[in-house]
């Protein structure tokens, strides 16, 4: 919860009233309220997630392949 000023009257407003006390007007109705920085936030977590659990997945994808080629390559050669 944090104070915010009005965009009418300039007075201090909690971002949690619905509107201003002073003159009325919507604070809590405009885009940048709560929910603009929830969805903000939520972003960046799931980004980050995704970056965390994706990264990790390439690697050992790459690793595997790696594995694989050099497996087939001394397979061969033994056999050779
Ligand atoms: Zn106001």
């Amino acid at each position: 919860m944090a104070l915010i000023a009005c965009p009418e009257c300039r007075q201090s407003v909690s971002d949690m009233a619905p509107a201003c006390p002073r003159c009325g007007y919507p604070v809590a109705g405009s885009p940048r309220s709560a929910r603009g920085v929830d969805g903000g936030v939520v972003g960046k977590a799931v980004g980050a997630i995704g970056g965390w659990l994706i990264v990790p997945w390439i690697a050992r994808m790459v690793a595997m392949a790696m594995f694989c080629i050099v497996l087939t390559v001394m397979f061969l050669k033994g056999r050779g």
